[in-house]
């Protein structure tokens, strides 16, 4: 974030939440939260937010960093142990109802925080609330500067996929595929891979989470890359699937059958749908053609300064999907001894539709 004006408006909308959520402030330690509501891109601090007030607390290292970065902040200097400086973060804040991340802090850290404020005098003391996925909620729908942030890590994922694609032969280790991917990514500016990346060739791309193996890669096998790029904090997440020399009868008759799945989710998937009402759209083609004990994990996930986030679009899920979401749609066939064929493109619900955010070439 480089304006103010996009703080101001996020911290709009955290404020409204507040308030349905009958909380007078929210302390905020994740760091994509941080991040997102702040434009701070440091390490370690908090933010309290307040019906009127934003606050900042971090230490020595992060004082100019965090002056420059989160204009639309009060900048609290922290030093030392907690007893030291919570009670002044707090000043103020007596009788007030006070959310912490419940998922953020751990058990270790919540007995020191309720040790710190019970010394403090009764009047000063907030109370405090265990909340989770308030401002996960909020970064779920992107604003205009997250979606072109997106965009932008989404076409170097792309273009970082069609440079490894063109480079890679028999003979290739699956590190070497996972480092030049690295590589790439590094060269043009990139902030680094999203995550390790997934290469896996032949009978090991049955494995949907596997791990790049020094193995060398054969002619005529499958050869499953998944693989992101961040950049300016925003992740890419790319799927493809690909055959070095020709590839076989089952293979094409099983990525047939898993791109079917795709474009189906992603012609039918519409706003106020449920991630589980997602999911199954792919799910009935991979049944139908008689895969469907064989796709075995969820059609995507949201993305954006996490590779996971809200909104979850699993057969399990009851996040509703809405404008501005921009979510992964990634079904997937592994089966064991053979391989597997998983696509997957990152899409945004705009106008009543889903409209892919990914162009990487994909076989038809
Ligand atoms: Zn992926
Ligand atoms: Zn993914």
């Amino acid at each position: 974030m480089t304006t103010g004006t996009a703080a101001d408006g996020r911290l709009a909308k955290l404020r409204a939440e507040l308030e349905s959520e009958n909380l007078d402030a929210l302390l905020v330690s994740n760091a994509s939260n941080r991040r997102y509501l702040s434009g701070f891109t440091g390490s370690s601090g908090s933010l309290l937010i307040t019906a009127d007030g934003a606050t900042i607390a971090t230490d020595f290292r992060y004082y100019e960093q965090a002056e420059s970065q989160a204009e639309a902040f009060r900048l609290y200097k922290t030093a030392g142990r907690l007893d030291d400086w919570l009670p002044g973060l707090l000043d103020g804040m007596g009788g007030k109802r006070t959310g912490f991340e419940a998922s953020e802090v751990s058990y270790a850290l919540h007995r020191q925080m309720v040790a710190v404020i019970e010394a403090m005098p009764a009047a000063a003391r907030p109370r405090l609330v265990p909340r989770s996925g308030i401002v996960e909620r909020l970064r779920a729908r992107k604003d205009a500067d997250e979606l072109a942030k997106l965009q932008a890590a989404i076409d170097l994922g792309d273009a970082t996929f069609e440079h490894v694609a063109k480079l890679v032969e028999p003979g290739w280790s699956e590190q070497q595929v996972a480092w030049e991917i690295e590589r790439y990514i590094h060269e043009q500016g990139g902030d680094g891979p999203s995550f390790s990346a997934i290469v896996a060739g032949g009978a090991w791309g049955a494995m949907p989470h596997a791990y790049a193996r020094d193995h060398a890669l054969k002619s005529g096998e499958g050869l499953v890359i998944d693989m992101g790029a961040r950049l300016d904090g925003y992740c890419s997440d790319l799927t493809r699937t690909i055959v070095l020399g020709e590839p076989d009868a089952r293979f094409r008759a099983v990525y047939e059958i898993v791109l079917t799945a795709q474009l189906a989710a992603y012609e039918m998937i519409e706003p106020g749908m449920t991630g589980a009402q997602a999911h199954m759209l792919a799910q009935s083609v991979i049944d139908a053609a008689g895969y469907g004990e064989h796709f075995g994990h969820g059609l995507g996930h949201g993305i954006g300064l996490q590779v996971h986030e809200a909104p979850r679009v699993t057969a399990t899920s009851d996040d509703t999907l809405e404008e501005g979401m921009v979510f992964s749609i990634e079904p997937g066939i592994y089966l064991p001894g053979w391989g597997g064929v998983r696509i997957e493109d990152l899409a945004v619900v705009e106008r009543g539709r889903c409209r892919f955010l990914s162009h990487a070439p994909k076989s038809e």
